[in-house]
């Protein structure tokens, strides 16, 4: 067995095994059990060790609280197991299609850890959901669809998947002449960074271009470990991308994010999305307003490099797709000019380019001003 799949094999899964309980009476405790029935614990033993008290950022990601129950009491009906309507936009068991030319392939439903907060909620850790026969039709899907120029293998997490098979999937998808780009969406790195072996770096190496869709939400996930993990990603030339989930208590404010954003940066990550935390049932305790995501990513804007702010998006409910969200520096767009402010807050102009008639050099706007000043704005934080 190697280290990975022995980390992996001595996770916290039960009630009783959970790191710092904050309340250890047995009521509290039977109220977890049922809250692990519906959503199971997984906490591998790496990252176990990273949690260094209750209540922590790592614990909180982790170990279920009551709270997760409270949502099915809710009268509103507005959280739901499947916030983004994934389920509806599958022609085919355990496979996304909802942009023209990319799809969103769940080759697992098993994670390293399993997060509390999770889109996914209602199939992680739940056994007999991807099965040989979900993923033959799946990879049968894009197959027959030559419009499909880029997939996403996705769970659960795809590197839980055995060497042996991983190599065997890559292999069938880049024998379909028609897709481009293959990505793999994974939490491994940052949390189970052992998996990132020799081995299976030989592998990954055949099947350019590939790209990693990674996920971190705290500075504290970012370890010599993982680091060397992303070093070792980054060195086989993977291009290497980050998306952080906005939580409440976890990393809802500048100084984490702008730490969490700098240390990605250093170890060839790129930050790409923060995302507005999904409508999902058993999470609404993570959800924080949207004003602090925007106020976030002014308070990145200016004060680190450009390439280390992300997109701050909202994940439409219902499957409307990603919504990318801007504070306003537009204070004012006409024909004439526009009046933007800084990251400082000071005011500059920029006026619209003009043509000149070259019959009598008169001069006219290029912009007809057909948009409202609300097309150009974004939010007002
Ligand atoms: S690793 Fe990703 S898919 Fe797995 S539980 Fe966490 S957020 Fe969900």
């Amino acid at each position: 067995m190697e280290q990975w799949q022995k980390l992996l094999s001595n996770s916290v899964v039960k009630v009783e095994d959970l790191p710092f309980p904050l309340d250890t009476s047995e009521e509290y405790k039977e109220k977890l059990r049922k809250v692990a029935k519906v959503f199971p614990i997984r906490i591998n033993s790496y990252f176990r060790d990273q949690i260094r008290e209750q209540n922590d950022p790592m614990w909180k990601q982790v170990v279920p609280t009551s709270e997760e129950l409270d949502d099915f009491l809710s009268e509103e009906e507005l959280l739901e197991s499947d916030p983004l309507n994934e389920e509806g936009d599958m022609p085919v068991p355990e496979l996304v299609h909802r942009y023209p030319d990319r799809v969103l392939l769940m080759i697992n439903n098993h994670c390293p850890i399993i997060c509390r907060f999770c889109t996914r909620k209602r199939k992680i850790g739940i056994p007999g959901i991807v099965t040989r026969e979900t993923l033959r039709q799946g990879i049968e899907y894009i197959r027959n669809h030559p419009e499909i120029r880029d997939v996403i293998l996705s769970g659960g997490d795809p590197l839980l998947v055995p060497d042996k098979e991983l190599d065997r999937i890559l292999g069938e998808l880049r024998s379909i002449p028609h897709l481009e780009i293959l990505r793999i969406g994974t939490r491994v790195p940052g949390t189970l960074p052992q998996r990132i072996t020799e081995n299976l770096c030989s592998i990954l190496k055949k099947y350019h271009p590939l790209y990693f869709n990674m996920h971190f939400n705290h500075p504290a996930e970012i370890t010599p470990e993982v680091e060397k993990a992303c070093n070792m990603l980054a060195d086989i030339g993977i291009p290497l991308g980050s998306q952080t989930v906005l939580l409440e208590g976890v990393n809802d404010n500048s100084v984490v994010m702008r730490e969490l954003m700098l240390k990605l940066l250093k170890m060839r990550v790129k930050p790409y999305y923060i995302y507005q935390a999904d409508m999902t049932l058993g999470t609404d305790h993570f959800r924080t307003s949207v004003e602090k995501g925007l106020n976030i990513i002014k308070d990145l804007q200016g004060h680190i490099s450009g390439m280390g702010v992300p997109y701050f998006v909202i994940d439409t409910p219902g499957g409307g797709g990603k919504v990318r969200l801007l504070p306003n520096m537009v204070l004012e767009h006409n024909e004439k000019e526009l009046i933007i402010k800084n990251y400082e807050g000071k005011v500059f102009r920029y006026p619209q380019a003009v043509k000149k008639d070259p019959e009598n050099g008169a001069e006219s706007p290029v912009s007809k001003q057909t948009e409202s000043a609300a097309d150009v704005c974004q939010l007002s934080v």
